[in-house]
């Protein structure tokens, strides 16, 4: 991947309208704002307990993004890190601090079927657990069951997120580079995002950062001849972009029409479009962790 990355103390010119290639969030404002849209989207949804769970999830994510905002500063300064990040064995002890922080306040609250996920979670070895940590910031979910991949990705969505907010890179698109996946972490997209300027940025799934893309392409294949947006009306501010050269979609989110959109939860709670797609051959080519559950 060639992405020019620049550290803090270069200073990237913005244009006078303010924009900026790539926009990094406060981790625990994302995650407290996120886990109160599942809960308002879990009231008049068919999938309610599931929206209701993963809202419980994003909740400890919150107050683990505070309580870890220090000890990953710390680590910041104390390691050597690389760009695009890339999970090694240093990760593994503020991993495994904050999967106990997660586990503990979750058995509290949480539903009996969650509980059993949480103790087989303890009965894994260590080399397993690193494995499985490991595949998941590698965007390789397929080798994680999904029941654990949803709380081993919550502690890795909240490193990486602390990890990027604390060192503030600022970042460059290389002229003719289409940047599918995330210049500072690797992950793969949520959904699209469009702003109240028009314009369009990717949301990460691993580090909440989103960086900026050209919109009516493809953000997989960067095709722009075969692009359609699909939804169940014109109206709707979650829509999905599909691309007919690489059979795959992205959700767009229109934040014009609707400023309280999360690309998580709003992906999660428009399911019946995916099925819709899917039964046309179209796959998604963004990832959200919450669907790993509900494909496996
Ligand atoms: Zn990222
Ligand atoms: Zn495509």
């Amino acid at each position: 991947m060639s992405v020019k990355i620049l550290d803090k103390n270069t200073i990237i010119k913005q244009k006078s309208d303010g924009f900026t290639p790539l926009i990094i969030g406060d981790p625990a404002t994302i995650f407290s704002a996120r886990a109160e849209r599942l809960r308002a989207l879990a009231k008049d949804s068919f999938m309610a307990d599931y929206l209701l769970l993963a809202g419980q999830i994003v909740q400890q994510q919150a107050l683990l993004a505070e309580d870890f905002a220090q000890p990953v500063t710390n680590f910041a300064s104390e390691n050597a890190l690389t760009w695009p990040l890339s999970l090694d064995q240093a990760w593994f002890p503020i991993l495994e601090a904050m999967l106990a922080q997660l586990t503990t306040s979750l058995r509290l609250v949480a539903s009996d079927d969650i509980v059993k996920v949480i103790d087989s979670l303890q009965d894994l070895d260590c080399d397993t657990l690193h494995h499985y940590f490991t595949a998941l910031q590698h965007n390789q979910p397929e080798r994680v069951p999904a029941d654990l991949a949803i709380l081993l990705w919550a502690c890795i969505n909240t490193f990486t997120s602390l990890l990027v907010k604390t060192t503030a890179l600022e970042w460059q698109p290389e002229p003719n580079v289409k940047q599918h996946f995330c210049p500072l972490c690797g992950g793969a997209p949520v959904a699209s995002l469009i702003k109240g300027s028009g314009h369009r940025y990717l949301h990460c799934s691993q580090c909440e950062t989103e960086w900026h893309r050209l919109r009516a392409e493809c953000t997989q294949c960067a095709d722009g001849e075969n692009i359609h947006l699909q939804s169940e009306t014109l109206e709707d501010a979650v829509r999905a972009e599909t691309c007919g050269h690489c059979n795959s979609y992205l959700k767009i989110l229109f934040l014009e029409k609707q400023p309280n959109l999360d690309p998580i939860a709003d992906d999660l709670a428009t399911l019946v479009l995916d099925q819709k797609l899917n039964q046309n051959e179209l796959y998604r080519n963004g990832f959200n962790p919450f669907f790993l559950p509900l494909i496996q």
